[in-house]
């Protein structure tokens, strides 16, 4: 029978053993008559000697060349006491090696694949060859550290009795102040899904049907003009939603999940504020001229993490030219319920029930207590310029739904990038997933947007107009 696979880092703990290693040539040199070997598989590297006493292996590992892919067969030895390598974690032991296959040849990558920080490449070059930077141990790490935190925040919502539920990314357009993405129909000509700017409507929908407590890492697109510092076109949410809840009850679920998170994942982190303060947005604006503070206590410490809950939104920013009113969060949000009059005397005026997080000058999630009232959901929509008839087609399914009973619930919804690059210290939202957008939008390794066939065009009633 085949030997089992050990990961290279496992070696420090087996040794004496023979072992089966798969993995890339990181390194390869000659020293004198042996061949020495960084092997690197998604664990780390491991040092591998070829030898004389074994003349055919060390014949064929002359061959290697940086980024082969090989199997390796071998004794894991202890390295003699001046040999130990402290730098590396596997730097106690090597592997003397007893066979080589070779699985695959490589050209030479067109940039060194470091095991260090450093980024020399340009995006755009790294981007082409996505799949060989993300060979780099930074972005291993990074990829790695995602998957983890994404498992504890399932988890973590599993045992508070969260249930997880997709919802669909051929959607109905929902507002989130962005452009859609539309998806022409084939069956139903001139007609267009859309991808969800969020699983807003869905989720309330949820509620209605009885599942109190909802959550999903969900996807969400938006088609926003290239920005350098924007959030990409595609993207994911933690997204919650909960019924029978106050806000507060909303706010204390979100600080207890990522205060465990970090604690368990970045103990090097300090968290500033414990609880996290409760900011009205005019105190905001009014301290910090902005509703995404900045609130550390040293700015130039990357360890540090100010979160901050911003709430008492006003329900729409100012008024426009044209007399419409938009939404500071969405028109879904609730109004204070003494401020419920002023919809009609002083829109202005109304507080709303949307609730922000802010952490180190970032908003990194939003949601509200959701209104759940026919009248002031049909009143906040006239406020924001939807017509009647406009209404009942964009959201007669909501109105309806709320004619059967909807329960009291309210949501959020966390960015999943934003923190991820502030936690990793990643200085762009890009670097933080395995195939990124570059900043203004194309993914060059497959190369997206691209033409397509006229044929498929023909079935999907499109005719291009060329500009
Ligand atoms: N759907 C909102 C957003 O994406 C969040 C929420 O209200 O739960 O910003």
């Amino acid at each position: 029978m085949r030997m089992k696979r050990l990961l290279v880092t496992e070696t420090v703990n087996n040794t004496d053993k023979q072992v089966r290693l798969n993995g890339w040539v990181h390194m390869a040199r000659r020293m004198g008559k042996m061949v020495f070997v960084d092997l690197r598989d998604v664990s780390g590297i491991v040092q591998v000697v070829f030898t004389p006493d074994k003349a055919e292996v060390l014949e064929a590992a002359k061959k290697l060349r940086s980024e082969f892919v090989v199997e390796i067969t071998g004794t894991v030895s202890k390295r003699p006491e001046k040999l130990i390598n402290k730098e590396m974690a596997t730097g106690s032991v090597e592997v003397q090696a007893e066979g080589l296959k070779i699985l695959a040849e490589s050209k030479t990558p067109p940039f060194e694949i470091v095991e260090t920080e450093k980024m020399d490449a340009s995006e755009e070059l790294r981007f082409k060859y996505r799949y060989l930077d993300l060979r780099r141990a930074r972005n291993q790490r990074t990829i790695i550290v995602r998957s983890k935190l994404l498992k504890f925040m399932r988890d973590f919502l599993h045992s508070e009795g969260f249930i997880e539920i997709e919802t669909p990314i051929l959607a109905k357009s929902t507002p989130e102040g962005a452009r859609d993405y539309l998806v022409p129909s084939r069956e139903y000509p001139g007609k267009f899904y859309a991808l969800p700017q969020s699983p807003q409507q869905y989720k309330q929908m949820l509620m209605v049907a009885g599942f109190d407590k909802y959550f999903q890492i969900a996807p969400c697109f938006r088609d926003e003009d290239a920005r350098s510092d924007r959030a990409p076109d595609q993207f994911f949410q933690l997204d919650i939603e909960m019924s029978f809840v106050e806000q507060g009850e909303i706010l204390d679920l979100v600080e207890r999940l990522y205060t465990e998170m970090i604690k368990k994942y970045f103990p090097e982190k300090k968290i500033t504020f414990s609880p996290w303060p409760r900011i009205s947005y005019a105190e905001a604006m009014a301290k910090n001229k902005t509703d995404k503070p900045d609130l550390r206590k040293n700015k130039n410490d990357s360890n540090e993490l100010a979160f901050a809950f911003i709430v008492d939104w006003p329900f729409f920013e100012a008024e426009r030219k044209d007399g419409k009113y938009v939404a500071h969060h969405h028109i879904f949000t609730a109004p204070h319920t003494e401020d419920i009059g002023l919809l009609d005397t002083d829109p202005g005026k109304v507080r709303s029930w949307q609730h922000d997080i802010a952490l180190n000058g970032y908003e990194i999630a939003g949601g509200s207590i959701r209104s759940t009232d026919p009248k002031v959901l049909e009143k906040v929509l006239e406020l924001v310029g939807v017509t009647k008839e406009e209404a009942k087609i964009q959201f007669g399914h909501m109105m309806e739904a709320f004619e059967y009973g909807v329960p009291p619930h309210g949501g959020i919804a966390c960015g999943i990038e934003r923190l991820l690059a502030i936690l990793l210290n990643e200085p762009s939202v890009r670097e933080v997933v395995a195939f990124p957008k570059t900043a203004d939008n194309r993914e060059i390794m497959t190369g997206s947007p691209s033409d397509v066939d006229p044929g498929q065009l023909k079935d999907l009633h499109i005719k291009i107009v060329k500009k």
